[in-house]
Protein backbone atom coordinates (compact mmCIF):
# COMPACT_ATOMS: atom_id res chain seq x y z
CA UNK A 1 0.00 0.00 0.00
CA UNK A 2 1.09 3.80 -0.22
CA UNK A 3 0.07 6.50 1.71
CA UNK A 4 -0.49 9.10 -1.18
CA UNK A 5 -0.38 11.86 1.59
CA UNK A 6 1.74 12.31 4.15
CA UNK A 7 3.81 15.26 6.01
CA UNK A 8 7.07 12.53 6.39
CA UNK A 9 8.99 16.23 7.56
CA UNK A 10 6.82 16.46 10.58
CA UNK A 11 8.01 12.97 11.80
CA UNK A 12 10.81 12.37 14.02
CA UNK A 13 13.61 10.30 12.45
CA UNK A 14 12.86 7.28 14.59
CA UNK A 15 9.03 7.79 13.98
CA UNK A 16 9.82 7.89 9.71
CA UNK A 17 11.63 4.71 10.01
CA UNK A 18 8.79 2.81 11.78
CA UNK A 19 6.47 4.25 9.45
CA UNK A 20 8.59 3.78 6.36
CA UNK A 21 9.08 -0.16 7.14
CA UNK A 22 5.03 -0.35 7.09
CA UNK A 23 4.30 0.59 3.42
CA UNK A 24 5.34 -0.18 -0.01
CA UNK A 25 5.90 3.99 -0.55
CA UNK A 26 4.74 7.44 0.42
CA UNK A 27 4.26 10.64 -1.28
CA UNK A 28 5.64 12.66 1.26
CA UNK A 29 4.14 16.36 0.77
CA UNK A 30 5.51 19.68 1.45
CA UNK A 31 3.83 22.61 3.18
CA UNK A 32 6.75 25.37 2.24
CA UNK A 33 9.86 25.68 1.64
CA UNK A 34 11.88 24.69 4.37
CA UNK A 35 9.55 21.20 4.44
CA UNK A 36 10.46 21.18 0.53
CA UNK A 37 14.18 21.13 1.33
CA UNK A 38 13.85 18.78 4.22
CA UNK A 39 12.02 16.43 2.05
CA UNK A 40 15.27 16.67 -0.57
CA UNK A 41 17.63 16.14 2.22
CA UNK A 42 15.43 13.20 3.63
CA UNK A 43 15.13 11.56 0.18
CA UNK A 44 18.57 11.30 -0.67
CA UNK A 45 18.45 8.93 2.95
CA UNK A 46 15.04 6.85 2.28
CA UNK A 47 13.31 5.91 -0.77
CA UNK A 48 10.62 7.82 -0.73
CA UNK A 49 8.84 10.22 -2.90
CA UNK A 50 8.63 13.98 -2.69
CA UNK A 51 6.74 17.09 -3.70
CA UNK A 52 7.48 20.42 -3.12
CA UNK A 53 4.51 23.82 -2.43
CA UNK A 54 3.08 26.19 -0.02
CA UNK A 55 0.18 24.95 2.10
CA UNK A 56 -2.52 27.77 1.52
CA UNK A 57 -3.68 27.75 5.33
CA UNK A 58 -1.24 29.88 6.35
CA UNK A 59 0.06 33.46 6.49
CA UNK A 60 1.16 33.94 2.63
CA UNK A 61 4.42 34.18 1.06
CA UNK A 62 5.75 37.88 -0.33
CA UNK A 63 6.38 38.07 -3.89
CA UNK A 64 10.21 37.58 -3.51
CA UNK A 65 9.33 34.05 -1.59
CA UNK A 66 6.97 32.79 -3.86
CA UNK A 67 9.56 33.65 -6.14
CA UNK A 68 12.44 31.87 -4.54
CA UNK A 69 10.22 29.00 -3.97
CA UNK A 70 9.10 29.20 -7.69
CA UNK A 71 12.76 28.83 -8.74
CA UNK A 72 13.75 25.72 -6.28
CA UNK A 73 10.78 23.97 -7.67
CA UNK A 74 13.11 24.43 -11.36
CA UNK A 75 16.12 23.66 -10.01
CA UNK A 76 15.24 20.06 -8.57
CA UNK A 77 12.53 19.69 -10.67
CA UNK A 78 13.80 15.79 -11.16
CA UNK A 79 13.73 14.89 -7.62
CA UNK A 80 9.85 15.69 -7.44
CA UNK A 81 6.84 13.61 -7.70
CA UNK A 82 4.18 16.61 -8.09
CA UNK A 83 3.73 20.70 -7.01
CA UNK A 84 1.95 20.54 -3.57
CA UNK A 85 0.51 21.25 -1.76
CA UNK A 86 -1.04 23.79 -2.79
CA UNK A 87 -4.75 25.32 -2.89
CA UNK A 88 -7.07 27.82 -1.38
CA UNK A 89 -7.92 28.93 1.76
CA UNK A 90 -11.26 27.25 3.15
CA UNK A 91 -10.57 27.73 7.15
CA UNK A 92 -8.62 30.46 7.31
CA UNK A 93 -11.41 32.19 5.02
CA UNK A 94 -14.17 30.93 7.58
CA UNK A 95 -12.05 32.07 10.25
CA UNK A 96 -12.23 35.78 8.59
CA UNK A 97 -8.31 35.44 8.26
CA UNK A 98 -8.69 35.71 4.41
CA UNK A 99 -7.78 39.91 3.74
CA UNK A 100 -7.76 39.67 -0.17
CA UNK A 101 -9.06 35.87 -2.04
CA UNK A 102 -7.04 37.20 -5.08
CA UNK A 103 -3.77 37.29 -3.59
CA UNK A 104 -4.33 33.07 -2.86
CA UNK A 105 -5.70 32.84 -6.40
CA UNK A 106 -2.62 34.64 -7.55
CA UNK A 107 -0.71 32.56 -5.43
CA UNK A 108 -2.43 29.18 -6.64
CA UNK A 109 -2.58 30.00 -10.68
CA UNK A 110 1.71 30.83 -10.35
CA UNK A 111 2.20 27.53 -8.99
CA UNK A 112 -0.54 25.67 -11.53
CA UNK A 113 1.44 27.05 -14.10
CA UNK A 114 4.55 26.12 -13.28
CA UNK A 115 3.63 22.34 -12.88
CA UNK A 116 2.08 22.55 -16.44
CA UNK A 117 5.35 24.05 -17.75
CA UNK A 118 7.12 21.67 -15.61
CA UNK A 119 4.81 18.78 -16.76
CA UNK A 120 4.38 17.78 -13.53
CA UNK A 121 0.75 17.06 -11.41
CA UNK A 122 -0.29 18.76 -8.31
CA UNK A 123 -2.03 17.95 -5.04
CA UNK A 124 -4.53 20.37 -4.09
CA UNK A 125 -6.15 21.26 -1.02
CA UNK A 126 -9.06 22.66 -2.78
CA UNK A 127 -12.32 21.53 -0.67
CA UNK A 128 -16.12 22.64 -1.11
CA UNK A 129 -16.50 25.88 -3.64
CA UNK A 130 -12.54 26.40 -3.82
CA UNK A 131 -12.66 23.29 -6.05
CA UNK A 132 -14.47 25.10 -9.00
CA UNK A 133 -11.78 27.54 -9.07
CA UNK A 134 -9.39 24.82 -8.63
CA UNK A 135 -10.69 22.83 -11.66
CA UNK A 136 -10.57 26.26 -13.89
CA UNK A 137 -7.29 26.64 -13.58
CA UNK A 138 -5.92 22.79 -14.09
CA UNK A 139 -7.98 22.61 -17.15
CA UNK A 140 -6.30 26.09 -18.52
CA UNK A 141 -2.78 24.66 -17.90
CA UNK A 142 -3.34 21.47 -18.52
CA UNK A 143 -2.49 19.88 -15.60
CA UNK A 144 -3.39 16.48 -13.76
CA UNK A 145 -4.96 17.15 -9.92
CA UNK A 146 -4.87 14.80 -6.91
CA UNK A 147 -7.66 16.69 -4.78
CA UNK A 148 -6.60 15.52 -1.15
CA UNK A 149 -9.09 14.91 1.69
CA UNK A 150 -11.72 16.25 -0.37
CA UNK A 151 -14.93 17.28 0.29
CA UNK A 152 -17.78 19.03 -2.10
CA UNK A 153 -21.15 19.05 -3.11
CA UNK A 154 -22.38 16.05 -5.03
CA UNK A 155 -21.79 18.79 -8.26
CA UNK A 156 -18.40 19.49 -7.92
CA UNK A 157 -16.97 16.10 -6.69
CA UNK A 158 -18.67 15.07 -9.95
CA UNK A 159 -17.07 17.86 -11.81
CA UNK A 160 -13.56 17.04 -10.72
CA UNK A 161 -14.12 13.46 -11.68
CA UNK A 162 -15.67 14.18 -15.20
CA UNK A 163 -12.28 15.96 -15.95
CA UNK A 164 -10.32 13.07 -15.10
CA UNK A 165 -8.31 14.39 -11.86
CA UNK A 166 -7.80 11.75 -8.78
CA UNK A 167 -9.24 12.62 -5.43
CA UNK A 168 -7.97 10.73 -2.05
CA UNK A 169 -9.66 9.88 1.21
CA UNK A 170 -8.69 9.95 4.96
CA UNK A 171 -9.47 7.71 8.12
CA UNK A 172 -12.16 10.00 8.65
CA UNK A 173 -14.26 7.63 6.11
CA UNK A 174 -14.89 5.46 8.96
CA UNK A 175 -17.42 8.88 10.67
CA UNK A 176 -17.68 11.65 8.67
CA UNK A 177 -20.69 11.36 5.72
CA UNK A 178 -19.41 13.78 3.36
CA UNK A 179 -16.10 11.73 3.00
CA UNK A 180 -17.97 8.15 2.45
CA UNK A 181 -20.18 10.30 -0.07
CA UNK A 182 -16.73 11.28 -1.59
CA UNK A 183 -15.92 7.07 -2.13
CA UNK A 184 -19.50 6.21 -3.25
CA UNK A 185 -19.28 8.79 -6.16
CA UNK A 186 -15.86 8.73 -7.11
CA UNK A 187 -14.93 5.65 -9.36
CA UNK A 188 -12.65 2.82 -7.87
CA UNK A 189 -9.86 4.14 -10.61
CA UNK A 190 -10.05 7.56 -9.41
CA UNK A 191 -9.44 7.22 -6.18
CA UNK A 192 -6.22 6.88 -3.70
CA UNK A 193 -5.85 6.92 0.24
CA UNK A 194 -3.93 9.04 2.66
CA UNK A 195 -3.35 9.55 6.05
CA UNK A 196 -2.51 13.43 5.63
CA UNK A 197 -0.18 12.30 8.86
CA UNK A 198 0.52 13.45 11.65
CA UNK A 199 -2.48 14.79 11.52
CA UNK A 200 -4.68 12.93 14.86
CA UNK A 201 -7.48 10.28 13.54
CA UNK A 202 -9.85 9.34 16.29
CA UNK A 203 -8.38 6.01 17.41
CA UNK A 204 -5.50 5.68 15.41
CA UNK A 205 -1.76 6.28 16.67
CA UNK A 206 -0.18 9.07 14.19
CA UNK A 207 2.92 6.58 13.01
CA UNK A 208 0.24 3.48 12.53
CA UNK A 209 0.35 4.70 9.26
CA UNK A 210 -0.62 0.33 7.86
CA UNK A 211 -3.64 0.43 10.37
CA UNK A 212 -5.20 3.53 9.26
CA UNK A 213 -4.79 3.02 5.61
CA UNK A 214 -5.92 -0.92 5.89
CA UNK A 215 -8.78 0.91 7.49
CA UNK A 216 -9.83 3.22 4.62
CA UNK A 217 -9.06 -0.30 2.66
CA UNK A 218 -11.80 -2.18 4.53
CA UNK A 219 -14.54 0.58 4.21
CA UNK A 220 -14.41 1.56 0.63
CA UNK A 221 -14.44 -2.13 0.04
CA UNK A 222 -17.45 -2.21 1.89
CA UNK A 223 -18.92 1.02 0.60
CA UNK A 224 -18.23 0.12 -3.07
CA UNK A 225 -19.22 -3.68 -2.56
CA UNK A 226 -16.11 -4.87 -3.71
CA UNK A 227 -13.65 -7.22 -2.60
CA UNK A 228 -10.52 -5.83 -0.69
CA UNK A 229 -7.86 -6.84 -2.15
CA UNK A 230 -9.66 -5.81 -5.51
CA UNK A 231 -9.67 -2.21 -3.82
CA UNK A 232 -6.43 -3.04 -2.62
CA UNK A 233 -4.83 -3.39 -6.18
CA UNK A 234 -6.76 -0.66 -7.92
CA UNK A 235 -5.77 1.64 -5.45
CA UNK A 236 -1.63 0.95 -5.72
CA UNK A 237 -2.45 1.49 -9.52
CA UNK A 238 -3.87 4.40 -9.32
CA UNK A 239 -1.32 6.02 -7.26
CA UNK A 240 1.87 4.32 -8.61
CA UNK A 241 0.15 5.54 -12.31
CA UNK A 242 -0.40 9.19 -10.88
CA UNK A 243 2.49 9.92 -9.16
CA UNK A 244 4.63 7.17 -12.12
CA UNK A 245 6.65 5.74 -8.98
CA UNK A 246 8.82 2.65 -9.65
CA UNK A 247 8.11 -0.89 -8.00
CA UNK A 248 8.66 -1.78 -4.64
CA UNK A 249 8.32 -4.40 -2.50
CA UNK A 250 4.15 -5.21 -3.13
CA UNK A 251 4.09 -7.34 0.14
CA UNK A 252 3.99 -4.07 2.32
ZN1 LIG B 1 -1.75 17.75 3.87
Amino acid sequence: MYDSHIHLAQYRDVEMMDILSQVEGVIAVATDLASSQRLLDLKRRYDISITAGFHPEQTLLSDAQLNELVDWIRDNRSALSAIGEIGLPQYLRREGKVENEQVYIHLLETLIHLAGELELPVVLHAVYADAAIALQLLDQYNVHGHFHWFKATDDLINEVIKAGHFISVTPDILWNTKTRRVAELVPLEQLMIETDGPWPHTGFDKCDIHGQLSAIIDEVAVIKQMTRNKVMEQIRYNTRSFYQLEAHDENR
